[in-house]
């Protein structure tokens, strides 16, 4: 119950990863035959990552080593392109801390951020968007769904407000692609934001969608790889691990989320039925996988802990950031108070999962709830 954290690999993928670690091990850069077996994998996977985000030229996809690295060089990437014409970047106050505190170290660099502000649900208002628009606007980011509750964005909107502004959209896509159909040209996204490991493909891989025609500074800078925008010998064996995983997820997608969606709505349904127990997140505007809630009187940490114990996995908060007792600033951003997001509980479906592992989520955490508010001071006991 915590793919968002991390996925299993496909072992489809697997399979089509394994000759490259050890018996094709061919550089791209190379002339020779080998060099160039690699140079037709790592097209071919670009391709099909091109494939399932609706990108019409596989050339508008970079690889690199994950949705952060993605999230660092299309922000960075184009403020520093685009400078010249203007200073200021729109964002959500609910994204990833990769977007978050690219930002923030934009802003000591001179550029100014303006955060919109999320709804109880965690919804984005378009019309927030286009208001907050300058002259100075060269940036709008806004992810496609919140990965700590489920909340899909109204991204096609906000797109037709940036395009007819002529201001760059990017949207980091990491929760939602493969769950969802995201589309970088009906959707008017010009630069996007795609993670290997979302859609079973190995960690340490990840890609940025850029339009054609947009120009961004590099960071990673080298030998010219990744047409410019990354440089250092492609990760071959996670290339053609993330290109399998993408033929997968565009293949499967429709049979995947209606299965996810079943057994997530048998989570909240029930789930919600519990005292003082809340969803966190739109409750239709949702990703497939995701369960979210909060739950008064009692402490994520220890309800994540008593569910390890009972063989369970899931988060509270950013599974990014539990390192911190702080609170979410996502639950914080959608109006709750500090004590209400600490009773937070994350719980993201995936592929192997069954209704099994549904109907035992649905026994243990009514039982671990009772047994920590039986604990709580807060609780009001009857
Ligand atoms: N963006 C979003 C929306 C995320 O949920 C995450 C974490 N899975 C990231 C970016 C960063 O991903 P990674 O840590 O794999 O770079």
């Amino acid at each position: 119950m915590d793919y968002g954290s991390a996925s299993p690999v496909d072992p489809r993928v697997l399979e089509a990863m394994m000759p490259y670690f050890d018996k094709d091990i061919g550089n791209p850069s190379s002339l020779h035959s080998a060099g160039r077996r690699a140079k037709r994998e790592l097209e071919a996977a670009r391709s099909k990552v091109a494939a399932l985000v609706g990108a019409p030229n596989p050339k508008s996809i970079i690889f690199t080593s994950g949705a952060t690295e993605s999230n660092n060089l299309a922000l960075r990437g184009a403020a520093m392109r685009y400078k010249d014409k203007g200073n200021h970047i729109i964002t959500s106050s609910i994204e990833h801390m990769s977007v978050m505190n690219t930002l923030k170290d934009l802003q000591r660099s001179g550029f100014e951020v303006t955060y919109i502000p999320v709804d109880k649900d965690g919804l984005v208002d378009a019309e927030r968007v286009k208001s907050a628009i300058t002259e100075k606007t060269i940036l709008i980011s806004i992810m496609y769904a919140n990965g700590e509750v489920g909340t899909v964005e109204p991204v096609k909107e906000i797109g037709e407000i940036a395009s007819d502004k002529k201001i760059l959209f990017h949207v980091d896509s990491t929760a939602a692609v493969g769950k969802v159909p995201v589309s970088v040209e009906e959707e008017h996204i010009d630069l996007l934001t795609i993670s290997s490991n979302d859609v079973y493909g190995p960690r340490g891989a990840g890609a940025l969608y850029v339009k054609q025609g947009v120009r961004l500074i590099p960071f990673m800078l080298g030998g010219g790889q990744e047409y410019g925008m990354r440089s250092g010998s492609e990760n071959i064996p996670g290339i053609v691990g993330m290109g399998k995983a993408a033929e997968i997820a565009r293949n499967e997608i429709a049979g995947d989320g209606a299965r996810l969606i079943r057994m997530r709505d048998r989570l909240v349904d029930t789930i919600l039925k519990t005292e003082y127990t809340y969803l966190t997140g739109h409750r239709t505007k949702r990703l497939p996988n995701i369960a979210s809630f909060r739950f008064s009187f009692i402490e994520g940490e220890s309800i994540i802990l008593q569910l390890n114990d009972m063989g369970i996995t899931a988060s509270t908060g950013s599974a990014c950031s539990s390192k911190t007792l702080e609170p979410s600033h996502v639950l914080i951003a959608m109006g709750l108070r500090h004590e209400e997001a600490h009773g937070s509980l994350l719980l993201t479906l995936g592929r192997y999962n069954s209704e099994e592992d549904v109907d035992h989520v649905l026994e243990s955490v009514p039982e671990v709830i009772t047994k920590l508010r039986a604990l709580s001071p807060l609780y009001p006991k009857k």
